[in-house]
């Protein structure tokens, strides 16, 4: 149980790694330091197979290989207003008192093919988005000019040469890198795949996750049933991602249980993330059916808090992760190592996304141990009239067991492994994981 290791650290209070650094864990300890745990998972999960996806099933991918632009965009000279398409010269002069006159020669509509080219001394009539005749390197847009029975136009304003025309190629020059690989398809991203011409993007499939709750007091007994928190929550996370989750559910702590679940997982998703029985009570029986299926651990605890028996595995290239059953412990230790392997794995960066602000801190956060630290806070934009960026404090009560105020955190401010603490008005980096109230 996490108790156990805790009274280890304790114990020991002042061995040198507690002090010189997250890198440096006695050897032996069987404590992994954050940073080294998350480097293990980043270089473990490696990108998920290429396929070609249709744009309506794109959305929250990312692009296996760059955009490379085909066409220009616009795709000729094409006007910008409704009005009348004309050579500047000849509306030299213009004004609204004092309009120039010129025959209409003609219309061009979107959608029209390339019109004649616009004779010297005439306007044509034309329509936002459609091509604007050779000849013609203006557009007057239709609320400075009007249209009189006998087919001329008066132009009360003088066009300079460009108004209102849209350059072939503005937008998009072919050969221009218009996406680099590594990006997340969104709605714009999307549009610009469609605005080349694609029906569909080759992306990296998003890897699939399993999740497999396990504890013996989640199927019921006679102390009456502990809720499944981390099912729905964790499903809730890896969805956030992108990512498809297959739900194993729930298994007690049995082994054979817990083994059944955990093949089915890794046969059908990329990732297996389990919440429960990885510490070390008699009952803890994930880091053996971890081992019983074949996996090689990057790392069996962490030294932070919450989640210090988060355990981690290699499959093949499957991941399998053993988060702890208390809920801000898995919460946190999904957020903090489980998602940047998922963001490896669909091909992004591990951090990105990663939104951290500074904010004033309201109070002293104390910290008695050598574990990181990772303090649930809600972050605002201070009381009315504050102009000094964000405060911070506490969300509540800390235990890895309190969903409340788990809840009600929309930030994680880090307390490192040597620190003591921090204090109160001083500035920190706050990880957002909801937008400041
Ligand atoms: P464990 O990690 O198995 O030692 O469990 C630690 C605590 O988390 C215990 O109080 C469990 O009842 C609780 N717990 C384990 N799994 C879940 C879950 N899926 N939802 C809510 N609480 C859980
Ligand atoms: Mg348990």
């Amino acid at each position: 149980m996490d108790r156990s290791a805790a009274a280890h650290v304790h114990a020991h209070p002042h061995t040198p790694w507690i002090h010189t650094g997250p890198s440096c864990l006695a050897p032996g300890s069987g404590l992994t330091s954050f940073h080294d745990a998350l480097a293990r998972v980043i270089e473990a999960a490696a990108p998920r197979d290429v396929v070609e996806r249709p744009l309506s099933e794109a959305r929250g991918t990312v692009l296996a290989e760059p955009l490379v632009a085909r066409e220009p965009a616009p795709p000729f000279a094409q006007s910008a207003m409704d009005g009348y398409a004309v050579r500047a010269d000849d509306t030299r002069g213009a004004t609204p008192d004092a309009p120039v006159v010129l025959p209409i020669a003609g219309e061009v509509a979107a959608g029209a093919a390339t019109p004649a080219p616009l004779a010297p001394g005439t306007a044509i009539r034309i329509m936002t988005g459609a091509q604007v005749p050779p000849g013609a390197d203006a557009v007057l847009p239709v609320e400075q000019t009007r249209e009189s029975d006998d087919g001329r136009v008066a132009l009360h304003a003088t066009a300079r040469a460009g108004d209102f025309v849209r350059r072939m190629g503005e937008d998009m020059q072919p050969g221009a890198v218009l996406l680099p690989a590594g990006v997340r398809l969104g709605p714009a991203q999307i549009g610009l795949l469609a605005s080349q011409g694609r029906v569909t993007a080759r992306v990296f499939r998003p890897p699939t996750v399993a999740l497999l709750s396990t504890g013996d007091e989640l199927l019921g007994g006679p102390a009456g049933r502990i809720r499944d928190v981390n099912g729905p929550m964790l499903a809730a996370l890896a969805g956030e991602l992108g990512c498809p989750v297959v739900d194993l559910g729930v298994a007690g702590d049995d082994p054979e249980a817990i083994y059944a679940a955990l093949r089915a997982g890794l046969s059908e998703a990329d990732v297996v993330v389990t919440s429960g029985g990885v510490s070390a009570g008699r009952h803890d029986h994930v880091p053996e059916v971890f081992e019983r299926c074949g996996a090689a651990w990057l790392f069996r605890k962490v030294h932070i808090k919450p989640g210090l028996p988060t355990a981690a595995a290699r499959h093949g290239t499957k991941l399998l992760f053993g988060l702890p059953g208390n809920p801000a412990s898995a919460l946190v230790t999904f957020l903090q190592l489980v998602r940047p392997a998922l963001r490896r794995m669909a091909g992004a960066a591990p951090d990105e996304g990663v939104v951290v602000v500074p904010a004033v801190l309201e109070h002293a956060i104390r910290k008695g141990d050598g574990k990181r630290h990772f303090h649930r806070v809600i972050v605002t934009r201070g009381p009315e009239g504050y102009t000094d960026g964000y405060v911070a404090r506490s969300s509540g009560g800390q235990g890895s067991h309190m969903v409340a105020s788990l809840a009600r955190a929309n930030g994680l401010v880090q307390v490192p492994e040597d620190s003591a603490g921090l204090e109160a008005a001083q500035v920190v980096d706050v990880e957002l994981l909801a937008p400041p109230a």
